[in-house]
């Protein structure tokens, strides 16, 4: 049913705020809702003068946040009286610079062409987006993380199936920070943290990595590349996800609590942590601001938004040690493709035997001749145990398998040379421990003997 209530030249508005005639409609319209009484008693003023009336389906303007009708009225408004300032402000933009540039072509094109620029808005913003799903969702941190995204961009849609592609990324995100959280709740005091030089060489190579990043997202924040700084995010997370958290996890897990291995890697979790909460928050306050609260040794400020920008050490640039990794996980990339689908690496043992020049780069994750079960070499192979020789086992049995190749090794001078390397690939010789898992017992009924030490150590604590 529709009404049409026309006054020429009237610029008073007779409906008020909250959607009910003002006291200037008259006295029986007066407070009257204009969608529900104040319709009926306008038709009933109306009388006989209403010839025809019938029940008519038309579309309506609904409001998508709180799904009420809207009600169109006139309303007072501060605008600029542009054309006053329109030769200033044209000089003034030019030395302006503006991300992405082509919005100051926009900007200009404006000004030039608007007498008037409307600047009051009354839209209340913050409504919750309704949580229909069953994954957990992350309200307004999500809608700033889809703005974040579209920052850049002419053209922005939005929907349930974007809002649900952006708030996966945003559940693996935070899965991953309740985990580093998870972990370094043992850090109970900041003189837990590892000194740099004490570090584990795949600490130090992760710490390396997450100075690469600091220095790529603080940049992107510096030119307003949102999008950027959440493209490297989720590829950090990624990263950090398939590849460092799996691989100290048996550290993490089954170490003696502090022993310095695994504070070395705690120590790294800190950091983490802390630089990814003071990237997020920007674009994620709720998260961030939640996380970082929960955290056990801060230090002053428990606001990530009072404690400054995150500060990565420049002694954690270390090309060096990347260097070496990227020879590790080229070798531990031939080892997991030997292997079969239905086969994990800790099943076996590996022997590396290389050139010389290869050999003396990879000592600092594990030097000549012993079999180990904790260098961070085997960590990173994720092997039973691993062995760097200088000549290939004499004796190799059967069950062995053999991969052999070359790797273009950068040596000091700047040249580069094929530097061979073969891998002996074994089942494991020993059995799997009923603690850790790995394939380090003498027998499988009885722990590794790393186990019984930590055990041990547990004892002599009570
Ligand atoms: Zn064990």
């Amino acid at each position: 049913m529709y009404t049409i209530v026309y006054k020429k030249h009237d610029k008073t508005s007779l409906v008020d705020e909250d959607g009910c005639f003002t006291v200037e409609a008259g006295e029986e319209l007066h407070g009257k809702n204009v969608l529900a009484d104040g319709n009926n008693k306008v038709l009933d003023m109306l009388g006989s003068n209403v010839l025809h009336q019938e029940l008519f389906e038309h579309s309506y303007p609904y409001d998508w946040r709180t799904d009420k009708p809207v009600i169109i009225r006139a309303s007072r408004q501060w605008f600029i009286a542009t054309e006053k300032i329109k030769e200033r402000a044209l000089s003034l933009l030019e030395d302006i610079e503006m991300s992405p540039p082509r919005y100051k072509q926009d900007m200009s094109g404006l000004l030039r062409g608007r007498p008037y620029w409307c600047i009051s808005r009354q839209r209340a913003w913050g409504v919750p987006i309704p949580d229909k799903e069953n994954e957990p969702a992350f309200g307004i941190d999500l809608l700033r993380y889809w703005a974040a995204y579209n920052y850049q961009d002419n053209q922005v849609s939005l929907g349930p199936s974007i809002l649900k592609k952006h708030n996966t990324r945003l559940l693996k995100i935070s899965k991953v920070l309740r985990y580093l959280v998870g972990n370094i709740h043992d850090l109970d005091s900041s003189d837990k943290l590892v000194e740099y030089t004490q570090l584990l060489p795949q600490d130090k190579y992760m710490l390396h990595f997450l100075y690469q990043f600091s220095l790529k997202t603080t940049s992107a924040y510096e030119n307003y590349e949102f999008a950027r700084v959440l493209n490297r995010t989720e590829n950090f997370i990624d990263e950090l996800s398939s590849f460092y958290c799996h691989v100290t996890k048996d550290r993490l897990l089954c170490s003696e609590k502090y022993s310095v291995s695994r504070l070395s890697a705690l120590t790294v979790f800190w950091y983490l942590t802390d630089t990814l909460l003071h990237t997020l928050a920007p674009i994620t306050p709720h998260i961030a601001e939640g996380t970082y609260s929960s955290l056990p040794i801060i230090q002053g400020e428990r606001s990530v938004f009072k404690s400054g920008w995150f500060k990565c050490d420049p002694s954690w640039n270390n090309p060096g040690i990347s260097e070496v990794m990227e020879i590790v996980l080229g070798l531990r990339e031939k080892f997991y493709y030997a292997l079969d689908n239905n086969s994990q690496a800790k099943e076996f043992d590996v022997v590396i035997h290389t050139s010389s020049p290869l050999r003396n780069c990879m000592k600092v994750f594990q030097p000549e001749g012993y079999p180990s079960c904790t260098s961070p070499l085997n960590e990173v192979f994720q092997a039973a145990v691993t062995t760097v020789l200088g000549k290939p086992p004499p004796i190799l049995p059967d069950d062995s398998q053999i991969v052999s190749g070359k790797w273009p090794f950068k040596h000091k001078d700047g040249t580069s040379k094929e530097e061979p390397y073969t891998l002996v690939i074994l089942p494991a010789e020993n059995h799997k421990c009923p603690r850790c898992y790995r394939y380090l017992a003498a027998s499988s009924t009885q722990p590794c003997d790393r186990c019984m030490e930590v055990i041990a150590g547990q004892w002599a604590d009570y």
